[in-house]
């Protein structure tokens, strides 16, 4: 049971190509983790370029994170599991200190590997003083130390790629072991317009479709917020058929799906908008 919660089921086999904009962060992570894992004989020399063991991603909401993990899976060529605080201490699987080591010792086992800790801060935020049950310490214990002692040839293939929205709820000794850290922004316009493409490039789109008039009208949006504008909006031409047959009566036959227009996207917002007021300037 355990297994099967921290081996993801779904999005597997997804690319950078389908992440929408955020070009610097996919670079970041060529040099970091897919070269090495891919080339590791270039980087078998001296002590500079040791692969990195702890990458920390972290920005807003919906921006990405999750998805850029199990992408840089696909495109390093590794195994990928992902665990939340909530599997390591759920009551469900049993004693966290023991699953912390079972994790460990099945991603040696795996390795390469990329272990995504979402939500790294529920983990292993700073420390809860006195009030922290003994259980969540001896787990976060166990699970510095099993980082720690990746040093064998082997496990220098397992990689820690933690996710937060909340750096600054980060112990520092968890920071000291994320050396590389990479902000995942909310997108710009010419970034949303990305994104947008992405999207909608199954989608029947009026003939004269602006992107750009799309883009500027979605300021604020994360690429979640986004995704899910696209889906309320292309609701809305099956919306307007289903009523015109109601009108019609099941005698004459269904009209064709009009294609999407702009007008659309403006209706949709009433329904969908940007889900953060983010401070980026608190993440730095
Ligand atoms: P959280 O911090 O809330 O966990 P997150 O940063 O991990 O969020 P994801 O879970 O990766 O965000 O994004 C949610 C969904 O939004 C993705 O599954 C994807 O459909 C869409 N999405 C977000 N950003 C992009 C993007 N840049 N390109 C394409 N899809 C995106």
């Amino acid at each position: 049971n355990f297994i099967s919660a921290v081996v993801p089921s779904c999005e597997i086999g997804v690319k950078f190509d389908d992440i929408g904009a955020l070009e610097d962060v996919k670079k970041a992570l060529n040099e970091l983790v897919i070269l090495p894992m891919r080339r590791p004989e270039l980087f078998s020399r001296g002590n500079l370029l040791r692969p990195c063991k702890g990458i920390l991603l972290f920005g807003p909401p919906g921006t990405g994170k999750t998805l850029l993990a199990k992408a840089l899976a696909t495109e390093a060529g590794t195994n990928f599991l992902s665990i939340t605080g909530s599997i390591l201490t759920s009551k469900w699987f049993g004693d966290a200190e023991k699953l912390t080591k079972a994790l460990f010792s099945f991603a040696s086992k795996l390795a390469p590997v990329i272990i995504f800790v979402d939500e790294i801060d529920s983990l292993l935020g700073a420390r809860g003083g006195s009030f922290e049950h003994e259980a969540t310490r001896r787990m976060r214990n166990e699970f510095m130390a099993a980082w720690d002692g990746l040093r064998s040839k082997e496990s220098q293939r397992i990689l820690i790629l933690g996710a937060t929205n909340r750096p600054f709820d980060l112990d520092d000794a968890v920071i000291r072991r994320l050396p590389r850290r990479i902000y995942v922004d909310l997108p710009d316009a010419v970034n949303r317009m990305k994104i947008l493409r992405i999207f909608l490039a199954q989608e029947n789109l009026d003939s004269n479709f602006e992107y750009d008039k799309l883009a500027n009208l979605t300021e604020g949006y994360s690429g979640s917020d986004l995704k899910n504008l696209c889906i309320a909006s292309a609701y809305r031409p099956v919306q307007e058929l289903l009523e015109e047959e109601n009108k019609r009566g099941n005698s004459s036959p269904s009209p064709a799906l009009r294609p999407l227009n702009l007008d659309d996207f403006v209706q949709a917002k009433s329904k969908v908008g940007p889900s953060v007021a983010y401070d980026a300037a608190s993440m730095n």
